[in-house]
């Protein structure tokens, strides 16, 4: 699984998803870290976080179900 965290960015930075959604400083920012070490973070908008989210429930969800 990916580690995943909410933090405020420390500076401005932009969405993973696409250059033109802007985190600014103090912003929320969805942060993903693959698992390994010296892997990069990625940084996704709000926006882009909770469609991820969304997503990544209903493949949860479908997992859970093929389980029985
Ligand atoms: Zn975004």
């Amino acid at each position: 699984m990916l580690r995943l965290q909410v933090r405020p960015a420390g500076k401005l930075c932009s969405c993973k998803h696409s250059k033109k959604h802007a985190i600014k400083k103090g912003e929320l920012r969805f942060v993903v870290k693959e698992p390994g070490p010296a892997t990069p973070e990625y940084g996704y908008c709000v926006a882009c976080a909770e469609e991820m989210l969304t997503q990544a429930e209903q493949d949860l969800a479908a997992l859970r179900s093929q389980l029985g």
